[in-house]
């Protein structure tokens, strides 16, 4: 992309490369659409890496009753690159700068959430896809692109010395570990659950164990054992294995639950031990069937979590970059997005895809 120099009266838009599902039983087609030219408080980022959630898989789909999906529809939210271009009032970031972009692009700002960092609990947030776009009308469009344009307080820093490929993923899976991880104190000497192996599973797991704590993961995937420990995990528990189950039971401090279908969580709840939490950051679109007396009989809770503010993301990015952390990804071209989702389906991902963005020059 060339640096081109804009003015008030020059700004418009202009055409983004990209991969969009045109319904939810499509496959991801190379697509063209309409970016804004940035405005004074934006960046323009040429995106480099873009990492493949699962949450992508169900919104380009429509699994999610709760956010239905508009079509055409771009998905993408773990986002890094280089600044191309910023609008005359931004000074955190120049042209050459390493970028990235999570799945906030913007909120009102101004509510309590906003007002203490929280801007993903903000009312009127604007997701990096699916939402309404005010600027140009339609939806916005994530990270399958070759560019994006965000006002820069929904910008980050990346870090130098990690590698891109694998800071793509820290923007969602990363921050949506690190943030319950953070807030249900999960430090030095406590026992904690990762339920799910997968993308955010294997974040959760460098991050409770660079943290201190003793981790133990539940999968269903036999074959992720010596992964599991490579990663960080202590212990790995097949999750249909009812009598290792039972050995742990009343012994958790915090479980975090990241599988994207639908599962028993009674099991789970079981293995808390009193004030005991589980939280859940999957997201399968059916309700929990929860026992109240799983509950109730240790004075345990569940909640729930999604990604991070703006500030807490950044503080992620810069812990990574001192503990020299990044996601284990398979790196992959765009024209094999559609093969990845169905690979993601059946768990064989090792952990996450990134795709690299070079290869829409050639779609
Ligand atoms: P992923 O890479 O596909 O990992 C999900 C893991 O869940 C799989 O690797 C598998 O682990 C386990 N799993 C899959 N199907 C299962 C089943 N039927 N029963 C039991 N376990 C099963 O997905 P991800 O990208 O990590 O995302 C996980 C979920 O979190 C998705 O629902 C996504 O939408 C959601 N999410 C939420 C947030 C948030 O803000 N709260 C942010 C990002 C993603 P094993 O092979 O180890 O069993
Ligand atoms: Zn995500």
């Amino acid at each position: 992309m060339s640096a081109k120099q804009y003015t008030p009266e020059s700004r418009g838009t202009y055409a983004a490369k990209g991969y969009s599902a045109a319904s939810s039983t499509s496959s991801l087609v190379p697509t063209l659409i309409s970016r804004r030219d940035p405005r004074d408080h934006d960046v323009q980022i040429e995106i480099l890496f873009c990492g493949i959630c699962h949450s992508d898989l169900h919104q380009v789909r429509n699994e999610w009753s709760v956010m239905p999906t508009v079509y055409p529809c771009i998905p993408g939210h773990e986002i890094v690159g280089r600044v191309t271009n910023v609008g005359s009032a931004v000074t955190k970031f120049k042209p050459g700068d390493l970028a990235a972009v999570g799945c906030l692009v913007d909120s009102d700002r101004s509510c309590p959430d906003c007002q203490t960092s929280l801007e993903q609990y903000c009312p009127n947030l604007t997701l990096t896809y699916n939402s309404p776009d005010r600027y140009l009308g339609g939806v916005t469009y994530g990270g399958y692109t070759d560019s994006i344009v965000v006002n820069d307080h929904f910008v980050l820093h990346v870090p130098s010395n990690l590698n891109l490929a694998g800071v793509a993923p820290l923007l969602c899976a990363g921050i949506t570990t690190y943030s319950p991880i953070r807030h249900w104190g999960v430090t030095n000497g406590k026992k904690v659950g990762v339920v799910g192996l997968g993308g955010l599973g294997h974040m959760a797991v460098k991050f409770a164990h660079a943290l201190g704590a003793y981790v133990v993961v539940f999968t269903t995937s036999l074959n992720k054992k010596e992964d599991a420990i490579r990663l960080g995990a202590d212990e790995i528990i097949t999750s249909s294995d009812t009598d290792q189950m039972r050995k742990h039971a009343r012994s958790f401090d915090f479980i975090l639950d990241t599988v994207s279908a639908e599962h028993d969580i009674n099991s789970y709840i079981q293995l808390l031990r009193r004030d005991g939490n589980i939280t859940l950051v999957g997201a399968p679109d059916k309700p929990h069937a929860v026992s109240g007396f799983g509950l109730l009989s240790q004075r345990r809770s569940i909640s729930g979590s999604t990604i991070g503010g703006l500030a807490e993301t950044q503080e992620m990015l810069d812990f990574c970059a001192k503990r020299n952390i990044t996601a284990d990804v398979e790196v992959i071209p765009i024209q094999k997005v559609n093969e990845a989702y169905e690979r993601m389906l059946k768990s064989d991902v090792r952990y996450r895809f990134s795709i690299d963005m070079a290869s829409l020059k050639t779609a």
